[in-house]
C-alpha cells in the first residue's frame, strides 16, 4: 500500500478530533484556528524516540494530522496560507501523569488552584495529563468536563479520585478503616467519572487489594505513593504504577512491619545507600518489569528539596506571598548541607536510568507539592531537562514525557506521538530540543486538537495571582 493510501486509510479509521465550540474565555487564548493548517519547513520530533526529521510539512485537517512529509513533496491545499516554521521544531503535546490541581499554600493546607493551573499546564505544552491524586473531591472531574465542553482552556485530563489512604495527618485526606471502605470509595468515584486512583502512604495491603480489584473490574488503573506497602507487595497485589521513582520504596527497610509506614525518611535512607548494580535492587526491578508496573519519575519535586540546585522556573506567576514563602524555604534548603537529598537526588536519577536500561517503563510527571516551587507547565519542561540530566538522550526524555505517558493511559491511538491519523496535539518550539533539551522552554504555540493556543496569553492571564484560584 502506498504511503498516501495508508494515510487515507488511517484518516478514515479515526474519529474526527474536532474540538467543541469554545467559550469567549477559551477563544481569548487562541491564535490559530482554521479547518486546515499547514506547517512548513519544520523539524519534527515525533515522540517515538526516532531521530528528528528536518524540513517537514504537516497538514492539519479538522483537528487531525492529515498528511506529513518532506516540504516540497507535500502539496499545500488551495487557499491555505502556510505557516513557515523554518528553524523551529514540533514535538507531541506532553502527556504527564503526576499532576495536581492543588498547591501547598500554607500550614498543612493545599489551596485549590485548578482554574489557574489548567492554563499553565497548557501553556507549558501539556495537552494530556493525569492528576495524581486530589484533595478536593470534585474539582478535577469538573474541570475535566469543562475543558472537554470548550468552556475552559486546558489539557485533556484523566481525573483521579480523592486519595485512598488509611489514618493519616492530612486535613484534606480521608482515613479509611477497612478493605470494604476502599472498595466503596473506588466504586463511588468511578461512578462519578474518575478514571484513575491513587493509593497513599498509610494504606494497608488488604485495602490496596480491594481497591485494585474494584478499579480493574471497571477497566481503570491505580497508582500509589506508598510507604506502608512495599513496592514488591504492591506489584504482587496488581498495582499498575508507582510514583516518585524509587524514592517512596520501603522494600529495603530491614525492620519494616507489614502494613505500617516506617516513615518516608527511613525508606529514603535505605534508597540513598542502594547499589544500582546490587542484587536487592535488581530483584525489585525484575519484579516490577515482570508485573508490568510502570514507574513515574517526578524529579522536579525532589529537586526543590535538594541543596545547591537552581531556582525552579516559573516562580514569577505565583502570588507574591507564595513566591516569598518558597524562596525562604529555598534558602533554608541551601544551608542544609546534611540533607539526605545531597546523596538521594543523584541516586534517584541513577536508579531511574537503571530501571529503564533493564527494560522498565518510565513515565513522567512533576508533582506540584512539597514545599512549593513546582509550578505547572514550567516544571513539565524542567522534568524533561532532569531526565536528560539522568542520562537519557533528549529524544528518550521526550518519548518518556509524551508517548510513554499516552501508552500508559491507553490514549496512544490518538495522542502521544506525531503521526498521520493522530490528533494534532503539537508543541511548536523555537529551537531544537532533540539536541538542546532546554529549548523545550521556548514554546511558541501549543496545538490541541489542531487549535493553536498562545502560551504567553495563557500565562499572562494568571501571572502574579497563582495562589488565589
Ligand atoms: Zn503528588
Amino acid at each position: 500500500m502506498s504511503v498516501r493510501l495508508c494515510a487515507l486509510f488511517a484518516a478514515a479509521l479515526v474519529a474526527s478530533a474536532q474540538p467543541p465550540p469554545f467559550s469567549n474565555l477559551v477563544r481569548s487564548f487562541i491564535k490559530i484556528d482554521a479547518p486546515v493548517v499547514a506547517l512548513t519547513n519544520v523539524r519534527v520530533i515525533d515522540g517515538t524516540g526516532a531521530p528528528a526529521r528536518q524540513r517537514q510539512t504537516v497538514i492539519i485537517r479538522n483537528g487531525n494530522i492529515a498528511e506529513m512529509g518532506d516540504s516540497g513533496r507535500v502539496v499545500i491545499p488551495d487557499g491555505v496560507t502556510p505557516i513557515d516554521l523554518a528553524g523551529k521544531s514540533i514535538i507531541p503535546g506532553l502527556v504527564m501523569v503526576h499532576e495536581h490541581l492543588y498547591y501547598p499554600s500554607g500550614s498543612g493546607v493545599y489551596g485549590q488552584l485548578g482554574a489557574s493551573f489548567i492554563r499553565l499546564y497548557l501553556a507549558g505544552g501539556v495537552t494530556t495529563m493525569r492528576t495524581g491524586g486530589n484533595v478536593n473531591g470534585i474539582m478535577d472531574l469538573k474541570l475535566k468536563q469543562l475543558i472537554e465542553q470548550g468552556a475552559q482552556p486546558g489539557p485533556a485530563i484523566d481525573a483521579t479520585a480523592p486519595y485512598l489512604n488509611g489514618p493519616n495527618a492530612f486535613v484534606q485526606m480521608r482515613d479509611m478503616k477497612d478493605a470494604a471502605e476502599a472498595k466503596r470509595h473506588v466504586a463511588y468515584w468511578a461512578d462519578l467519572g474518575s478514571t484513575s486512583f491513587k493509593a497513599y502512604m498509610q494504606i494497608t495491603r488488604d485495602q490496596l487489594r480491594a481497591a485494585v480489584e474494584e478499579a480493574h473490574a471497571r477497566g481503570l488503573k491505580i497508582t500509589g505513593h506508598l510507604c506502608s506497602v512495599t513496592y514488591a507487595e504492591a506489584a504482587d497485589i496488581g498495582i499498575d504504577n508507582l510514583e516518585h521513582g524509587f524514592l517512596a520504596a520501603t522494600d529495603f527497610v530491614s525492620d519494616k512491619q507489614p502494613d505500617a509506614c516506617p516513615g518516608q525518611g527511613a525508606g529514603q535512607r535505605t534508597v540513598a545507600a542502594l547499589d544500582p548494580d546490587g542484587a536487592p535492587f535488581k530483584a525489585l526491578v525484575r519484579k516490577l518489569i515482570d508485573r508490568k508496573v510502570a514507574l513515574t519519575s517526578t524529579l522536579t519535586v525532589f529537586e526543590t528539596f535538594t541543596p545547591g540546585r537552581p531556582l525552579p522556573p516559573g516562580l514569577d506567576v505565583l502570588l507574591p506571598e507564595l513566591k516569598t514563602q518558597f524562596e525562604n524555604g529555598y534558602r533554608r534548603t541551601a544551608q542544609n548541607t546534611d540533607s539526605i537529598y545531597t546523596t538521594l537526588f543523584p541516586k534517584a536519577l541513577a536508579l531511574e536510568r537503571a530501571f529503564v536500561r533493564a527494560g522498565g517503563t518510565l513515565i513522567a510527571g512533576t508533582d506540584p507539592t512539597g514545599g512549593g516551587g513546582v509550578v505547572p507547565g514550567f516544571s513539565n519542561q524542567r522534568q524533561l531537562e532532569l531526565l536528560v540530566e539522568a542520562g537519557f538522550t533528549p529524544l528518550e526524555a521526550i518519548r518518556i514525557g509524551t508517548l510513554n505517558g499516552a501508552t500508559f493511559l491507553g490514549r496512544n491511538a490518538r495522542v502521544g506521538s506525531i503521526a498521520v491519523g493522530k490528533q494534532a496535539d503539537l508543541v511548536v518550539i523555537d529551537g531544537d530540543p532533540s539536541t538542546a533539551i532546554a529549548d523545550v522552554r521556548k514554546v511558541e504555540t501549543v496545538f490541541k486538537q489542531g487549535v493553536g493556543f498562545d502560551p504567553a496569553k495563557l500565562i499572562a492571564s494568571v501571572s502574579g495571582r497563582v495562589g488565589l484560584w
